[in-house]
């Protein structure tokens, strides 16, 4: 899957701001998704539900000021995190040490090889998301579902409820069902604007993804099932005949027992890859 190019995070020219005792710059970077999080019932709740275990490879996406890395190395006693933000990296190094062992990746998630980094085993992916980048890390985290055990993310609450929705409704799209196709999603909890300065705009929600076994996700060909769920959410007011014509034909739709007249929404995971198997057939 290719990554558009405003996905990358952009390297920009910055005004020096004063630092903290800890050292760390209390002005948050608005173009990197920084919203850090402080209140620590909602920090305590996001650890409990990770539940880590002697012998997890935790990873970490976007510690910024050690929200969740602090906790989690107090209880964890090491991880990996990966962090775009130069100005965060000294500050975080420093502070992780009375904590545990962290090892920072220092860049651009998107560049990270999940899969070099589980080497044999897997790893466990956590993060509160930079908003911004979230389908391009989800779908960056999909390439590598067979190296993931799981994955626990804050994220938009509108986010999670898209990757979560049931067919039949306005949500349910390319998003819910490309995730569900390869993991089961469970939504766990939201979390108010006021749990992170600066506030965003919008409610949040905490994810777990776990991925489906390789031999239980019956896709035959994974580019031919992205493209047909591409084109038939593409369009979706259309029904699927018009919004798939230039994918296949009404006989393949009728051929995976799909009415043409249906449009995208109607169809279920299984519908979706049932349909691109007729042609990868
Ligand atoms: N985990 C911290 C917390 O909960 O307070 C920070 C979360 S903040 C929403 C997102 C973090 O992701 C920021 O630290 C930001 O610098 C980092 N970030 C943004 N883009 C990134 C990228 N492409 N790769 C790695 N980290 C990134």
């Amino acid at each position: 899957m290719s990554r558009p190019s405003s996905a990358r995070p952009g390297r920009r020219r910055e005004t020096p701001q004063p630092k903290d005792t800890d050292g760390f710059r209390r002005e948050a970077k608005k173009h990197l998704g920084q919203n850090f999080l402080h209140e620590r019932g909602v920090i305590e709740k996001i650890v409990q539900a990770i539940d880590p275990k002697p012998g997890d490879a935790i990873v970490e996406i976007g510690p910024g000021q050690g929200a969740l890395t602090f906790p989690l190395l107090d209880r964890h006693g090491a991880l990996t995190a990966i962090e775009f933000d130069r100005d965060l990296h000294a500050p975080l190094q420093a502070a992780a040490r009375a904590h545990g062992e962290l090892r920072l990746i220092e860049g651009d998630v998107l560049e990270v090889d999940f899969t070099a980094l589980a080497g044999d085993g897997q790893i466990r992916l956590v993060g509160n998301l930079p908003y911004n980048l979230s389908s391009p890390i989800l779908f960056h985290a999909l390439e590598h579902a067979a190296a993931i055990r799981d994955m626990h993310f804050m994220l938009q609450k509108e986010v999670v409820e898209r990757m979560a929705a049931p067919p039949g409704g306005k949500v349910y799209g390319r998003l819910s069902v490309m995730l569900q196709a390869y993991c089961a999603v469970t939504s766990l909890f939201t979390v108010p604007p006021g749990a992170f300065r600066p506030a965003p705009k919008v409610d949040s929600a905490v994810v777990r993804l776990v991925p489906r076994a390789p031999g239980t996700i019956g896709i035959r060909d994974h580019a031919r099932f992205a493209a047909v769920v591409r084109a038939a959410f593409g369009q979706r007011r259309k029904t699927l005949r018009n919004a798939l014509g230039g994918t296949m034909g009404t006989e393949a739709i009728v051929a995976a027992g799909l009415d043409p007249g249906a449009r995208a929404e109607q169809l279920s995971v299984a519908d979706f890859v049932r349909l691109a198997d007729i042609e990868a057939a």
